[in-house]
Order: structure tokens, then sequence, then C-alpha cells
């Protein structure tokens, strides 16, 4: 039996290439991708602004490439956790939140991560693997929901500028006209900041970036936070302030909020120092007790207490509500077999 070539993952001109090779006219290729793409159609023969002869000569050598999630596993807060099971052994989960008036998917950009961040379950795994930009448009293609999203994430497993060109490719792919015409705006892509990897998506993509901080003094956040040794937030942050500002990118700092760690006077002072004059928001999130990893989160009141102290300095902060904490699909609970 001939192998199929899978056509999710792909650009435009790299479908147009693909078909041009199997001596299809490569005209069709805005078609197949807008089945794909927009109507999420893994079929050839529902495609049915192509000519039967064509669809049959597209079944002959392409498949969609749509590879759907293993299992699933609903939240009390209507939040669905997906675990797709990649070649490889290469387990990721994609999670699902709907919102009264968005609904937003986090996908995963590796199965696990090298860079071991203490207070992070996938940090726990070690990497299997990069995604190719296939499997991570795939976690946005192959969902149920996929048709209602409005949103999409990278804070799933893994650090995507450790695989920069793949999520470079996936955001082409969910921002282009012939793709899913999903707004840069409503794409965010979450870091612990790799150099010179931030420049480069800076320089490639408009979509938002936030850097998971965790702590602004240099010595504390390189205990949980180990590529603050090779890549320190303060020169993070002077890249940031050197990259022309734009209106419609979203520049914003997570900082998971631990007892006694990192949510004292002196942290939040360190802080406001660290982002004065920037346009950069906050978003303080609440920690989720996992395994082995033994940090207790704030008290309600604390995160309150560096809201407000944050918004007087003229600041934009907010707490953010939890997701999905009763199926580990919370900030920092991802890791594979939990489905
Ligand atoms: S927080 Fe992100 S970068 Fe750190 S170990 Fe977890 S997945 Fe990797």
């Amino acid at each position: 039996m001939a192998i199929l070539t899978p056509l999710t993952g792909l650009t435009l001109r790299q479908i147009e290439d693909s078909l041009a090779s199997s001596g299809i006219d490569r005209t069709y290729a805005l078609r197949v991708a807008y089945w794909i793409y927009r109507k999420r159609v893994g079929s050839f023969s529902e495609m049915t602004n192509i000519a039967g002869g064509i669809r049959e000569k597209l079944s002959e050598s392409f498949s969609s490439g749509f590879l759907r999630p293993a299992e699933r596993l609903e939240s009390a807060d209507g939040s669905v956790k997906y675990l797709f099971d990649y070649p490889g052994g290469r387990k990721v989960e994609t999670v699902f939140m709907p919102e009264t008036r968005r609904n937003t998917v986090c996908v995963s950009s590796q199965s696990g991560c090298t860079r071991g961040c203490l207070y992070c379950r996938t940090g726990e795994m070690g990497l299997k693997g990069n995604l190719t930009a296939a499997e991570i448009v795939n976690q946005v293609l192959a969902i149920p929901e996929s048709a209602r999203l409005t949103h999409v994430v990278f804070m799933g497993m893994g650090e995507p500028l450790d695989n920069l060109q793949a999520v470079v490719q996936a955001i082409e792919i969910l921002t282009a006209e012939w793709g899913l015409s999903i707004a840069h705006s409503r794409i965010t892509v979450s870091t612990v900041g790799i150099l010179p990897a931030v420049e480069q998506f800076l320089a490639k993509t408009r979509s938002n970036l936030t850097l998971s901080i965790l702590s602004p003094i240099s010595a504390d956040r390189a205990r949980l936070v180990p590529a603050e040794r090779l890549f320190p937030a303060e020169k993070i942050m002077s890249v940031i302030r050197e990259t022309a500002p734009s209106r419609r990118r979203r520049i914003s700092l997570a900082y998971m909020m631990l007892e006694g760690i990192n949510d004292t006077d002196s942290h939040l002072d360190a802080l406001i120092k660290l982002i004065s004059g920037t346009t950069i928001r906050v978003n303080l999130l609440r920690y989720h007790q996992s395994g082995n990893i033994m940090f207790r989160q704030s008290a309600p009141e604390r995160m309150n207490l560096f809201r407000e102290r944050l918004l007087a300095a003229g600041i934009s902060a907010s707490v953010r509500r939890s997701r999905g904490e009763d199926i580990g699909a919370a900030c920092g609970l991802l890791g594979a077999g939990e489905c």
C-alpha cells in the first residue's frame, strides 16, 4: 500500500509543492487548505468544490494527517484535557478551556521538557521529543471543540522557544488567511526566556509573548528556573524593551506565587522596579501542588495585595482564575499519562 503524505502542518506553499510533485495542479492547494484548516474536513471525498477525478488523485497520495486524541478527561469547571499519543512514545496533553466570551486551547510544543523548572510537573519528565508543526496544529484541529476556538495559548507541555521553528510554522498556519485565520492578538506563547529565541520570535511573529518570571531577584529565580543562569530575566527584559513596541502585540509576565518563596515585600518591590516604565501586564497565578513538588500556594490576601500594589504603581495586573485543577490540567500540572 502506498504511503500517504499528511498535509496538516504544511504551509500553503508546501501544499502547492506537494500537489505539484504528484502531478496535481498546484492551484488546488488553496481549496485543499480551506477544507483542512478552515472546515476541519479530513476526507477528500467531502471536498465538494474539487472535481471527482482530482479528489481521487489526492486520496491516492495524501491524507489530512489528523490524529484524534487517545483520551479525554473533563473537569467540573468545563475544561477538558486531551491526551495525544504521537509516534515514538511522545505523549502530549492539550487543554480546552471554555469561558463566557472566549474558548481557548492550551497546546503543547514538546513532549516533556529539558528546562527542569522546580515547580513544574512536565519538567520532571525530561524531554521525550519536540513536536512538529503538524503535531502542534493537530492539537487545535483534532479536538471536538475545534470550530468553537477563539484563542490559542502555547502554555502546555514544553518550552516553545526550544522548538522555535515548528512553533513559528504552526503560528503561520494558525494565523494565515489560507489557514485557520486566527488573529495574532489571540495567540500567546509562554516562555521561561530563552535567548536568542526570544529575539527571533519577536522578529518572526506578531503574536503575544508571556515571560514566566517566578522571581524578579536573579539568585532566587535561578533556584526555581534553571534557565535564569544562562538567560537572566533582566537580559530578556532588555530585549523586550529594545523591541519596537507594537500596539497589537501584548507582552506579559506570568508570576506564579509561592508562599514564603517569592511573595515577600522585597519581591514585590523588585517586580515593580523590573517593569516600571513599560506597558507589560502581570498575571498573578495560583500554584497547584503536585507529585513530589513541595511548595505552598500564597494566601489569596497576599495575591490581592500584590495586585493592588502593582495597580497603584501604574502596572496592569490581575489574579488569574485556575482552570482544570481537578483533572491535572492547571498551570504546572501537565505530565503525560494523567488522562
Ligand atoms: S515551566 Fe515550562 S520550561 Fe519550565 S520545565 Fe515546565 S514546561 Fe519546561
